[in-house]
């Protein structure tokens, strides 16, 4: 079967485009080096016509399909599995851009396209694409849209879901849907692109999108702020909301500690508030469509505000863009100051805005008292109650022994989030990390439907079988 599916795919493509399971093997390995695959076949088809005949000759055949984009996702979802009955979809020669509409304030890119090379194309057409995330640089629209990625200017713009208009799909049988809409409104019927949009690969491959364009802000501010309790920083970005309205991008919260690993590991990089004794700081940024004047009347005003009511204890003011990017790099940074330091255990979950103090309080006091030491490097996008809840091996102990211990402390943190109203996944998706997690937190109605789903858009499971949900074969 698999010297047969090589050689229609050989056909299809052009032996340039087809590859082996060994000349694949940078694609065969996720980003965190956990799982590693074998496939029949890697392909790169050159655009949607090519990518539903790969798709027509997989049915065929019955070889199971994952789509991957630019291998940057957290939770193993474009690695294919061991068996090595898989084809690998790549779609890096799709980055096209097929359309720029200003008066539509829309962008129409294919799947393959580098979301930092979208951001230029809006940028140089005078408009903002407003997605942002550290992996800006090689992840890809169509992986964007798979795991409907958050990222750090979620306050204002939403996820992918909300930055998309339109789809274009290869279903799981290789038709083509073309649903490359640019309307704001549309109430005609099951809304697909919805569907399509944080499935992972799972249920269709989109191999184009219609994305929303922004006006350039005309001014930015950031600063970062020390806090004396989380409880402060909560009570600051509800002031911070209500100051300036839709203008408040980001809200990105810093815990001291992942400071400190930021000045230990980066010790040429920005050193802020070192010495400082708060426990909590965040990155905050404004937009502002009038002006810098404006921007900064605004930031001293709900500043201002905030010190007299005693809702936070220290700012730093950005006064140019270079204060303001060696700001950000701190956020930037942490990804790889963990790396640095050695493998932790990383959750990003996400709770009611509402129930973050209840949620950090909880899971550090159980946490201590089961794996005692343990340290915690809590950050993320406070703004939308998304928490990297991070956690590290205890000083006396080794980072082996601490991972050994994975499936018992993790249990403790997701339960703790789903306890508090949250969400074992906030922006990372399930891929094959989280997927035997979903039985314990979804209800079985919820599960049931989720099935049903997946047996009505790919009836034979064959695309990125064992990613998001289990299904009996
Ligand atoms: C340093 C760093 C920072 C990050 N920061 C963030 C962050 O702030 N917010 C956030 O949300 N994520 C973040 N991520 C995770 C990751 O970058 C995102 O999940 C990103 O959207 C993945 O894009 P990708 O192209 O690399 O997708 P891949 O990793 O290749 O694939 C991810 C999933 O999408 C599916 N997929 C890929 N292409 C398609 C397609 N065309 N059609 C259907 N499904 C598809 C895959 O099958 C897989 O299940 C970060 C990762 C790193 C390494």
């Amino acid at each position: 079967m698999s010297d047969a599916l090589f050689a229609t795919l050989q056909q299809l493509l052009g032996a340039a485009h087809v590859h082996s399971s060994d000349e694949a093997a940078q694609y065969l390995t996720d980003k965190q080096g956990r799982y590693t695959g074998q496939v029949i076949a890697a392909v790169h088809p050159a655009n949607t016509e090519e990518v539903a005949a790969v798709v027509r000759a997989c049915v065929a055949l019955k070889a199971p399909i994952v789509v991957q984009g630019g291998n940057t996702g957290l939770m193993a979802g474009a690695t294919p599995d061991a068996s090595g009955r898989s084809v690998l979809l790549l779609l890096d020669r799709m980055n096209r851009v097929r359309q720029v509409d200003t008066d539509n304030d829309t962008l129409t890119v294919e799947a393959g396209c580098i979301l930092q090379h979208v951001q230029d194309v809006a940028r140089a057409a005078g408009r903002l694409f407003p997605l942002s995330l550290g992996a800006e640089g090689s992840c890809t629209i169509g992986g964007n849209l798979g795991t409907n990625a958050g990222g750090t200017a979620v306050l204002r713009y939403g996820n992918t879901r909300e930055l998309t208009l339109g789809l274009e799909v290869v279903t799981a049988e290789g038709e083509i849907w073309h649903g490359l809409r640019g309307l704001r409104k549309d109430n005609t019927g099951y809304d697909l692109r919805d569907l399509y949009i944080g499935s992972e690969g799972t249920l269709g491959i989109i191999t184009a999108a219609t994305l929303k364009l922004f006006p350039q802000p005309l001014a930015q501010a950031t600063a970062l702020l020390a806090f004396d309790q989380l409880a402060q920083a909560v009570a600051f970005l509800s002031h911070a909301r209500a100051g300036f309205g839709a203008n408040l991008t980001a809200f990105e919260l810093l815990s001291a500690d992942c400071l400190a690993l930021l000045r230990e590991q980066f010790p040429d990089g920005p050193q802020p508030f070192k010495g400082a004794s708060q426990p909590w700081f965040a990155l905050i940024e404004l937009s502002d469509n009038h002006g810098e004047q404006h921007a900064r009347e605004a930031f001293e005003r709900v500043l201002g505000e905030a010190f007299e009511q005693a809702l936070i204890a220290d700012a730093l003011i950005a006064e140019s863009l270079a204060q303001s990017e060696a700001l950000w790099l701190l956020r930037e940074n942490m990804s790889e100051a963990q790396k640095r330091a050695g493998r932790n255990m990383k959750h990003d979950i996400s709770v009611p805005i509402s129930q973050v103090v209840a949620f950090v309080a909880h899971t550090d006091a159980v946490l201590q008292q089961h794996f005692p030491g343990v340290r915690n490097f809590t950050f993320g996008h406070l703004g939308d109650g998304n928490l990297h809840y991070n956690v590290a091996h205890p000083l006396d102990s080794t980072v082996e022994a601490h991972m050994a211990q994975y499936a018992e402390l993790s249990a403790m943190v997701h339960d703790s989030a789903h306890a508090h109203g949250g969400s074992i996944s906030a922006e990372h998706g399930i891929g094959q990390r989280k997927v035997g997690m979903l039985g314990r937190y979804k209800s079985a109605v919820e599960l049931d439907l989720m099935r049903r789903i997946k047996q009505a858009l790919d009836p034979h499971n064959l695309l990125n079988p064992g990613k998001v949900l289990e299904v009996q074969p």
